[in-house]
């Protein structure tokens, strides 16, 4: 972690700032605090491999005794959740091997780890409305990137943010580093090396207050998450409060928004459907601001027809209470209930271009077949709506093949990445 973060870091429980305990083992590199124990007025805490630890489960506080006896490598095993040295041996080989893969990592964590369906996760419809309404948000209230200004502009946070996947999609939008927050430590470790380079992960539990101080935040999102947290309304609170600047002399600073996405709908059966509210239920955990809640079927059709992203329409009950999934947006910014035209098509990959893994490949002579293939019913069922944009079948020249591996981005390329045919993966992701 950067030393820089424990100016938003609090303790969860006595709420005060944390300290490097230099009477325990610690070890620095530069700016970045690799391995020690934090202190507040309550309680020690480690950062183990760079990642501060802030809850107290069975696995944190084991992870706790290891640092304290100098075995940082043991705290991080006890933090994977890799039960045998066996494992453990195994994981720690391909983690530090610079040629490891995203799904090689995975792998390696064992079948206990839930890999799910992540090869697809970058083109499935709940993400694609994810990354527009993020973006759209987003950019209207942390304002013009000010990405070589160092921690000083403002930051931006994504809670219960898993591996990093949407976090993704913050990562030009803010100087300061974006913060991924997540109760499992394997997730965010694979984000910050693969999914979501340069965000700054903190292990925190989204049932317990967040461990961050009033204000530090211009936006905070969580997406796909939100029906599995039980303290729904501690964490609503919590999202206000991280956004909340009012009484900390920054009137300057414009105001900032709170986004829960892809909410399931008690109303509407969905799969994983978790602990759903009804749209009123959710609107209701609002206290400071008054929130809009959108149906995600109409944020997918703008999507799909190519936009614009109409944040200021408004959904009526029926429409709400229709919808498998709803996305809700709290902001005093009247800028973000307009319009938004969708993200360009940037000029050079942000990481590797790669035809997208549904797709079966057969080929016909020096061309290439490709085949929409779902890996299971279970995903077609869940995200068959991919096919509103992915073509059951579609021929690629050789050329197109030959431009697919320099990374830049013109012609036919750019109408493929538009339409998902082709995915602009993270670098070593599979
Ligand atoms: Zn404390």
């Amino acid at each position: 972690m950067r030393t820089e973060t424990l100016d938003i870091l609090r303790c969860p429980y006595c709420g005060w700032h944390f300290e490097l305990d230099p009477s325990h083992f610690h070890q620095r590199s530069g700016d970045e605090i690799v391995n020690g124990v934090l202190a507040c007025l309550c309680c020690n805490l480690p950062v183990i491999d760079g990642i501060p630890v802030m809850h107290l489960q069975e696995d944190a506080t084991l992870a706790l005794d290891h640092m304290k006896a100098q075995r940082p490598d043991r705290a991080r095993r006890t933090m994977f959740g890799l039960e045998s040295d066996t494992q453990a041996e195994r994981f720690d080989a391909v983690a530090e091997s610079a040629t490891s893969t995203y799904r090689d990592t995975v792998e390696a964590l064992g079948p206990n780890f839930e890999g799910g369906y992540f090869l697809y996760r970058f083109t499935d419809p709940t993400y694609l409305v994810a990354q527009a309404v993020v973006h759209a948000v987003a950019s209207t209230v942390l304002g013009p990137s000010t990405r070589s200004g160092g921690g000083g502009g403002p930051r931006a946070i994504d809670i219960c943010g898993g591996s990093g996947h949407v976090t993704r999609t913050l990562l030009d939008l803010t100087g300061a580093p974006p913060v991924l927050a997540d109760l499992y430590f394997a997730k965010i470790w694979l984000a910050r090396r693969f999914t979501a380079p340069g965000c700054e992960p903190v292990c925190c539990d989204g049932n317990a207050p967040m461990p961050f101080a009033r204000g530090a935040f211009t936006f905070a999102m969580c997406t796909d998450a939100f029906m599995y947290i039980w303290t729904k309304r501690q964490f609503v609170g919590e999202m206000e409060r991280l956004i909340d600047t009012s009484s900390r002399g920054s009137q300057s600073r414009p105001p900032g928004a709170a986004l829960i996405g892809h909410a399931h709908n008690e109303r509407t059966w969905s799969p994983s459907h978790g602990q759903p509210l009804p749209p009123e239920g959710y609107a209701h955990l609002f206290e400071m601001l008054e929130p809009r809640i959108f149906g995600e079927l109409g944020l997918f059709a703008d999507i799909v027809g190519g936009g614009p992203l109409d944040l200021s329409r408004c959904d009526d009950q029926a429409t709400l209470d229709a919808n498998p999934a709803l996305t809700i947006v709290a902001s005093r910014d009247p800028r973000v209930f307009a319009a938004h035209s969708l993200p360009q098509v940037p000029a050079q990959a942000a990481g590797e271009l790669r035809l997208n893994p549904l797709y079966a490949q057969e080929p016909v002579g020096e061309r290439v077949r490709l085949r929409l293939t779902f890996p299971s019913a279970d995903y077609e069922e869940e995200y068959g709506a991919c096919r509103q944009y992915l073509p059951e079948e579609l021929t690629i020249e050789p050329s197109t093949m030959a431009a697919l591996r320099t990374g830049r981005v013109s012609g036919e390329i750019a109408d493929l990445l538009r339409r998902k045919v082709i995915v602009d993966l993270p670098t070593r992701y599979y």
